[in-house]
């Protein structure tokens, strides 16, 4: 122990005696950079980086001395990509066996080891941040998955928890089984005003930075062709768990996928609509005065539409035809995959962007939805979403022009998180 101490007395000594370590500095020559503020790609510009985050842009010029440079300028730089809806906790669940195996065959800590390699998936991909909506029964494993990324334990996309989100008694499974079997649940149940508070509060207690609730279930068509669905909380228990997140300074996603739960979490105020493939005219238009998020998971919906048959093809359908009214209206619409509904090892979420395109939007909308808006929802555009002084120097490159082909997006070559380099395949 006194040797141990000695140690450290001359490791502090040495530390003193050089001051403060100079953040390291990195400069990026870059081919093109989509900055994402504006609306024309910038040529040949260098990025100087120091520690994590970015100081300048300059137009060519030489990196000062001593500075680390990384040719990109065979490239396309972009700001690295947020999933506003995840689940690392889960491998895929096309049927309710896939969904009830994982929670009743693998421990959580087996889960969250799945879900750490998930992160570094998401990060090679590009993704840089991940909103992870609710961990499927795996309790609180998505805030210490989070931790372990913060202080560079394992390599991983940052990660925005939600835990263990909320639906009232039956409306969520696990369902199905023998009464006499106590099982875990794919939620926190949750019934009545002061549940509904209370459990607010725990979970912002366990480390939640956004709390998700399930506001519909059971989606059927009227002859009308209108997506609706059977809602899950009561108005007062669905105001009571947005009004107390909101009073903690927090914010709501709500899974609201027929017209009737999406109807229901506007009425309630919530920040994000999840799926919407129910959405309306007047809903939209209500999503719209509200300043709500659409984050639409067209991914999940098109991968598990011929596994599971019934409303979900028509429900792709229904969606894609409010998606194109939505973006009409101006909804405010957010990048998300809901990737753990489909598995992280068969498909690369970057998929998502190509189904924006394809629905409308021009490229440089939907790579905006990805950066730009979905660091406005999380309340951080001050620190990523463009790439900017001042910002952390979250950087992807790709090979091609995504502005001319989408699809190059789900070839990312290049990542850094906060001016470390994760994948380099332009060396
Ligand atoms: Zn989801």
């Amino acid at each position: 122990m006194r040797r141990q101490l000695g140690i450290l007395a001359i490791v502090l000594v040495n530390c003193l005696s050089l001051g403060a370590q100079a953040p390291k500095r990195i400069a990026i020559r870059t081919g093109k950079l989509i900055d994402v503020r504006s609306d024309a790609p910038i040529s040949n510009a260098l990025i100087l980086i120091e520690g994590s985050k970015i100081v300048s842009i300059t137009a060519g010029g030489a990196p000062p001395a001593g500075t680390e440079l990384i040719d990109l300028s065979h490239a396309t730089v972009l700001p690295g990509f947020t999933d506003a809806h995840t689940h690392i906790l889960l491998q895929g669940d096309v049927t309710e066996q896939d969904y009830d195996d994982q929670l009743l065959k693998q421990s959580i800590p087996y889960r969250a080891i799945l879900a750490a390699r998930n992160a570094r998936i998401a990060l090679d991909h590009g993704f840089t941040s991940l909103r992870d909506l609710e961990t499927e029964g795996a309790m609180y494993a998505d805030v210490d998955v989070k931790m372990a990324i913060q202080r560079g334990e394992v390599p991983g996309a940052r990660i925005f928890a939600s835990t263990r989100a909320m639906a009232p008694t039956g409306t969520y499974p696990l369902m199905g089984f023998s009464w006499e079997l106590s099982l875990p649940h794919g939620v926190q149940v949750v019934d009545g005003v002061e549940n509904a508070r209370l459990a607010v509060r725990d979970q912002i207690a366990h480390g939640a930075d956004w709390i998700k609730y399930y506001s519909d279930h059971g989606y059927f068509f009227t002859p009308d062709g209108v997506l609706h669905s059977h809602v899950n909380f009561t108005d007062e228990e669905a105001r009571a768990i947005v009004e107390e997140t909101h009073r903690l300074g927090h914010h709501v996603a709500a899974h609201s996928i027929g017209s009737d739960g999406i109807a229901a979490s506007l009425r309630a105020g919530v920040d994000s609509i999840e799926h919407g493939d129910g959405f309306t005219d007047e809903l939209l238009d209500k999503a719209v005065k509200q300043g709500a998020y659409w984050c639409p998971t067209i991914t999940v919906g098109a991968y598990v539409a011929p596994g599971r048959g019934g409303n979900w093809a028509p429900m792709v359908e229904a969606e894609r035809k409010a998606f194109g009214k939505g973006l009409r209206k101006g909804v405010k619409i957010v990048f998300g995959t809901d990737v753990g509904g489909f598995p992280w090892t068969e498909l690369n979420q970057a998929r998502e962007f190509k189904y924006y395109v394809e629905y409308g939007m021009t490229p440089l909308e939907a790579i905006r939805t990805a950066t730009s808006t979905a660091a406005e929802m999380l309340g951080w555009s001050d620190k990523i979403g463009t790439v900017e002084p001042g910002k952390l120097a979250d950087l992807v490159a790709v090979s091609g022009d995504p502005l001319a082909d989408i699809g190059e997006l789900e070839r990312v070559r290049f990542v850094m998180k906060e001016g470390v380099v994760y994948k380099n395949e332009f060396k």
